[in-house]
């Protein structure tokens, strides 16, 4: 079926009709279509739309954007809570970043949800685009979201190309480089392909495929359309394919952290700057250990050097191990007590002393969360030493 060797790249416009047309006879059959898991592409009265109805805009372009780097299934119940919250783009863009972040947490990669409340206010302002380039003008859209928001919300043939589509594609061509780096290539094989009759249909079609069939690992070649077509089939290792560039092992660091209480009883917590990982969330105040440096040391001299406070550092909380996608992080946890200082923002946007029942009216990251779990449990402990 017009195989070349893995040296040529591979044209698929002459098996485009016949790709497409198996994909999506696979897919009538076995794609997800359930409105209990996508609520977003089904109309109000829970049909899969026809051809020319469109869907709720503001619906797909929360999920696209929750979707960007997290699967279907741990997407559904925050997309559900961020639709109660925010009903329309009005509301989403009156909102505080604070109750934005509140709905986010959990979800990672934040600047995600800064940016959906950023390109919220614009949208007030200037309406939604009907545009490719409309789309990506807005904060936190790439093309490949600008595509599926609009192939699926109006039915736009325009071609999509997310992590699982360039895995299917890649094996499709028993492509031999990584993706990242024939970007180009890639998209010139996802528009070949889509059917521009149901670019709807075909963008899931493509998307489901990747999601249950052509999976990361053991693909179910066997439950595929495309198998005759398929280069990576052919040679019997589909799992060689996407290639990747050699990984080098993740840095792993230890950071220093310390639960600062007052003699109020409250606790000490810090917003991250708005730039960079986690932007804008709250978390509790530390820093990386340096070689040779004991734990506790490192707390009391980050603490100095980050808020300008000295503190006693005391028994250890809670040690977690969180792994991001660019290091693993163990952060060992202290509780502190507050001696002198007032605390300054010297690393971070803002500070404040907060009674440890309140912790939850801020956005933590996940690794926070678990520190905040063993404090309550410990000030529980504490309150009935007896129990
Ligand atoms: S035949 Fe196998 S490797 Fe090829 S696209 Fe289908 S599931 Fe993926």
């Amino acid at each position: 079926m017009g195989q070349r060797s893995s040296a040529e790249h591979r044209d698929f416009s002459p098996l485009a009709a016949e790709l497409s047309q198996s994909l999506l006879a696979w897919w009538e059959v076995h794609g997800r279509k359930d409105p209990a898991l996508k609520p977003w592409m089904f109309t109000k009265d829970g049909r899969w739309p026809e051809p020319h109805e469109h869907l709720n805009v503001l619906e797909c372009w929360i999920a696209e954007v929750m979707l960007q780097q997290t699967q279907l299934r741990v997407v559904l119940p925050y997309w559900m809570r961020w639709m109660a919250a925010f009903p329309t783009v009005d509301a989403l863009a009156a909102a505080s970043l604070e109750q934005v972040r509140l709905q986010w947490q959990g979800l990672g990669y934040y600047s995600r949800a800064r940016r959906l409340h950023e390109a919220a206010q614009q949208l007030v302002m200037r309406g939604w685009p009907r545009t490719l380039d409309g789309w990506t003008d807005l904060p936190g859209i790439g093309r490949t979201t600008a595509g599926s928001i609009l192939s699926s919300a109006f039915n736009a043939p325009l071609p999509i190309l997310d992590g699982n589509v360039k895995r299917v594609l890649a094996r499709l061509a028993a492509h031999p480089r990584p993706p990242a780096r024939d970007e180009a290539l890639f998209w010139g094989w996802s528009t070949a392909l889509l059917d521009a009759s149901r670019p709807r249909d075909f963008n899931q079609a493509l998307m489901d495929l990747g999601a249950t069939v052509c999976t990361p690992r053991n693909p179910s070649c066997d439950q595929c359309p495309w198998p005759s077509a398929c280069a990576a089939y052919a040679s019997r290792e589909p799992c060689r394919w996407p290639v990747t560039d050699a990984s080098k092992p993740l840095p792993f660091q230890v950071i220093g952290v310390g639960v600062v209480l007052n003699a109020a009883g409250e606790v000490l917590i810090d917003q991250r700057l708005e730039e960079g990982l986690l932007g804008g969330m709250w978390e509790f105040p530390g820093g990386k250990q340096e070689p040779g440096e004991a734990i506790e040391a490192c707390i009391a001299r980050e603490l100095k050097e980050e808020l300008a406070i000295a503190v006693t550092v005391g028994e250890e909380l809670i040690t977690v191990d969180h792994a991001y996608s660019h290091k693993k992080l163990r952060f060992v946890v202290h509780l502190c007590d507050w001696v002198s200082g007032e605390p300054q923002p010297l690393a971070s946007q803002q500070v404040r002393w907060v009674p440890p029942a309140q912790l939850s009216d801020y956005a933590f990251p996940a690794a926070n969360a678990r520190i905040i779990e063993a404090l309550l449990g410990k000030l529980r402990g504490s309150a009935h030493p007896d129990g």
